[in-house]
This record gives structure tokens, sequence and C-alpha cells, in this order.
């Protein structure tokens, strides 16, 4: 499968996807702090869905959240869907990738720059291009 084709059934997303990265995209797992590979990335680069490639959040918007996953203050416009979940008795908006639905983390209303924003992303689910 070519790596922009968008992944359609749960066995073409296992296929592509490693079963870590499966576990948080397709089965909204949550990787452990500070285990991401993006934790404490500074190079410059887009973003992408690890899942079908399309782009989600530019370098310029990451910041250092001190969470223990990558952060970022916006997404690039239209690029992610932002749905309400309650579970785990909390109520926080899950961001999911807009083209191809799978999970990417979660975005809150607490962050340090301008746009208050703070997407809380896993690192499994992205993949940096520096081109
Ligand atoms: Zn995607």
């Amino acid at each position: 499968m070519n790596s922009d084709q968008i992944p359609k059934t749960e066995d073409e997303f296992k296929a592509k996807l490693t079963p870590e990265e499966y576990k948080v995209l397709r089965e909204k797992g949550t990787e452990m702090p500070f285990s991401g590979t993006y934790v404490h990335e500074t190079k410059t680069g887009m973003y992408l869905c690890k899942a079908c490639g399309n782009p989600l959040f530019s370098s310029d918007a990451k910041f250092d959240s001190g969470t223990g996953w990558p952060s970022f203050d916006q997404a690039l416009p239209g690029a992610v869907r932002e749905i309400p979940d309650t579970t785990m008795g909390m109520v926080r908006t899950e961001i999911v990738c807009a083209r191809c639905g799978s999970h990417l983390g979660h975005v809150f209303n607490d962050g340090p720059t301008e746009t208050g924003k703070r997407y809380c992303m896993n690192s499994v689910c992205l993949d940096l291009n520096t081109q």
C-alpha cells in the first residue's frame, strides 16, 4: 500500500501500523508519558497522521508542555476533528484525524500561548516529515 493511501478496513490499518500504533490510533490507547519519539523533538517540519499521511501540525505550533507528550497550540486548518469524550470519568475533547478518523490524542483549553489550546498528542500517531 502506498503511504498516502487511506486505509479503509481495520485489516488495512493493521497491515500498515505496528501493534502499538494500532492500539493507540484505532483503539484509542495512550502511550506512556515521556516514551514517545517526538516528546523533545525540535526539528522543523510537518507532523503527519501515521495511518494516512494527512498533515496535522506544523512544528511551529509545537511547544514543551512538560506533560511527556508532544504538544501543539494549534492544528492545521481542517486537519483534525474534535469529539466529546466522557470516558474515564472525565469530560475531555478527543482529537481524531479528519481524513481517516484515527485517534490522535486530546485537546485541552489550558495552553500557554495565545491560542489557549494544548493539543496533547501521542508520538506513535505522528510521523514527522522534515523535507
Ligand atoms: Zn489519518
